[in-house]
């Protein structure tokens, strides 16, 4: 899949989550990111990589805030990850809360993607994507492990850390054994690291070796 074929589909997915926020039928789209909870149980968080209107507008972002300096690691408080339950808990009760007591629905995502842009501003993407996107850590929990994801090859991987620096969700690590291993539940599948690898030893699928790990960052 070229880069271009990728960016594609993403402008497209967002297209249509901005004609169905126009259109006040915000509703379709959390169907949409319902049945790629269940996707990603089989195929990983493809949601995250191809049609999260938030990753779409972060990753040009990420990449401008890149080049005007160092963007930071994520601060203390939301190290442990538990900050994107939060989110989730507050993103629901605001829905019903605001459905109940003033009839209309409140476009959520629409809010998150503000944060997001906020966010991606001062620190790396990881950051909104590990440890603060309440929708990421949903799909983080039905990928847990998936059937098909990218995944390395080992023989072929000389350890040089390419891939580690254009993952948005630092879900890709070299490891003592000059080795890169990828969490799957951390990844979102946006095949960066499978388009930089000069070895072509990223691909996405069912592993044959065993070059996963759990929990990188
Ligand atoms: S870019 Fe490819 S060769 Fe380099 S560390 Fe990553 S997987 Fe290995
Ligand atoms: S491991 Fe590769 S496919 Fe997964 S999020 Fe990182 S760069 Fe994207």
């Amino acid at each position: 899949m070229s880069k271009a074929f990728i960016l594609l589909v993403r402008i497209i997915f967002l297209v249509v989550f901005v004609l169905l926020l126009i259109n006040g039928k915000l509703l379709l789209w959390l169907a949409l990111f319902s049945l790629s909870l269940i996707l990603a149980v089989f195929f990983g968080r493809i949601y995250c990589g191809y049609m999260c209107p938030i990753n779409t507008v972060m990753m040009p972002l990420s990449q401008i805030v890149k080049k005007r300096g160092q963007p930071k690691d994520a601060p203390k408080w939301l190290v442990s990850g538990k900050t994107a339950w939060v989110s989730l808990a507050v993103s629901v009760l605001i829905y019903i809360l605001t459905r109940q007591l003033l009839h209309k629905s409140v476009p959520v995502l629409l809010i998150w993607l503000i944060i997001a842009v906020a966010v991606t501003l001062r620190y790396k993407p990881y950051v909104f994507h590990n440890k603060i996107c309440p929708f990421g850590v949903l799909q983080r929990l039905f990928a847990r492990s998936p059937r098909f994801s990218q995944y390395v090859q080992k023989a072929g991987c000389d350890g040089c850390r390419d891939c580690e620096k254009v993952c948005p969700a630092e879900a890709i690590e070299v490891r003592k054994d000059e080795k890169a291993y990828i969490d799957r539940q951390a990844c979102l599948q946006c095949k960066n690291c499978e388009i930089i690898c000069h070895t072509k030893t990223i691909q996405y699928g069912h592993p044959v070796d065993h070059s996963f790990i759990a929990g990188v960052k």
